[in-house]
């Protein structure tokens, strides 16, 4: 059964050097007509039987819309779906859009969590990331999310060209002082064709290397758990009960539909992606087709090898069984089975490719 709903919002105020999802900032498309579109889009799965626990708006950036627009989205996909189950209701939001009241509206119309595109407290890093708020914005976003009810994420990005300890350190001094309830904290990828990634690569900027990153780690996941904050995947921490349970049905292999121009959903054992161009999008939903351009089924070795791969990502663990001798000292107990190290989580990549060859020839 389909259990979570996914709405992509592509519009933002600019293009962040080192982002690699679909996103405008000139859109030949209005808010409004785009909204519309993911309404008739969302009609197009009624033959399904869908009960969502769990909803997410993503980007894009999502509080590019003022929250009566998001609450006018919300209830027209109310009208489509039985969203009488609904326990969880995120909007992604960068610091400078919204403020107490606007958080306070979104609390009051139906929203219960907001993750915050803070991606650093200090100017430096914000600076190389090429973000548009300034460090005191970012700390307002947060304490107005906060005193609005709703439980806050704030999302980090570390590993970027120049990052010291120190400044890490700094991101944590914030963390402790704010006290959001989730924080998602991701090593900087430089994508190809991302100007920030494409400098990296080309050698122009360097990022911090192997040994660097392995400091760099360790500060984060111990300074957060000193926080009392438990992480619950790579790159998740969470206080007790506040994990964001939307991307748990990911990360667990349940089905979820994904509206909007460039979303993913997974329903039958098949992965599709809409189609990655805002009018290719328009145009098929508009004409009463799914703007699928994507289909991946997922072989029972697919599906295993995903499985395998999200798991290891996860603090649960995995069956015994399935880690060779070799491997064992990188994993420790966990509750179904045995889990990567923390401090080896950063070799997590490496781990599974090796995990996946070994359990593959096995399954021969
Ligand atoms: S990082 Fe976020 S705000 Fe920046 S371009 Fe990408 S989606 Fe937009």
């Amino acid at each position: 059964m389909v259990k979570g709903l996914y709405i992509h919002i592509p519009f933002c105020s600019q293009k962040c050097p080192y982002c690699d999802f679909y996103s405008l900032v000139e859109s030949p498309v209005s808010q409004e007509e785009y909204s519309e579109a993911v309404l008739k889009e969302a009609e197009l799965f009624t033959d399904l039987e869908i009960k969502p626990e769990t909803l997410y708006f993503g980007g894009g950036t999502p509080s590019k819309l003022r929250p009566q627009e998001l609450f006018k989205l919300l209830e027209g996909l109310g009208r489509v779906f039985d969203l009488s189950r609904l326990s969880e209701a995120t909007v992604e939001c960068n610091p400078e859009d919204y403020g107490y009241e606007e958080f306070k509206k979104l609390r009051d119309i139906g929203f219960t969590r907001v993750s915050i595109g803070v991606q650093s407290f200090t100017e430096k890093g914000l600076s190389l990331l090429g973000r548009r708020h300034t460090p005191k914005k970012a700390v307002e976003a947060v304490l107005s999310a906060k005193a609005s009810g709703l439980t806050v994420n704030v999302d980090l990005i570390y590993g970027y060209p120049g990052q010291e300890p120190g400044d890490l350190e700094k991101e944590l001094s914030f963390i402790e002082k704010l006290d959001p309830d989730h924080v998602s904290a991701y090593l900087l990828t430089p994508y190809e064709g991302t100007p920030l990634g494409s400098k990296i690569l080309r050698g122009e900027l360097k990022s911090p290397d192997e040994e660097k990153v392995r400091e760099l780690h360790d500060l984060l996941w111990r300074g957060l758990k000193d926080l009392g904050y438990r992480r619950y995947e790579i790159s998740n921490w969470a206080k007790e009960g506040k994990e964001c349970r939307h991307n748990l049905l990911y990360w667990t292999m349940e089905e979820f539909i994904g509206l909007g121009v460039s979303a993913w959903g997974f329903i039958n054992s098949e992965r599709y992606g809409n189609v990655r161009n805002i009018k290719a999008y328009m145009e098929k939903v508009l004409s009463g087709k799914r703007p699928v351009g994507v289909r991946v089924r997922l072989s029972e070795e697919d599906r295993f090898e995903e499985w395998l791969m999200l798991r290891l990502r996860l603090r649960i663990g995995i069956p015994e069984k399935l880690v060779p001798e070799h491997l064992r000292e990188f994993f420790e107990p966990a509750p179904e089975g045995l889990a990567i190290k923390e401090e080896f989580m950063i070799l997590a990549n490496e781990i599974t490719a090796d995990l996946m060859v070994y359990n593959s020839i096995g399954r021969r």
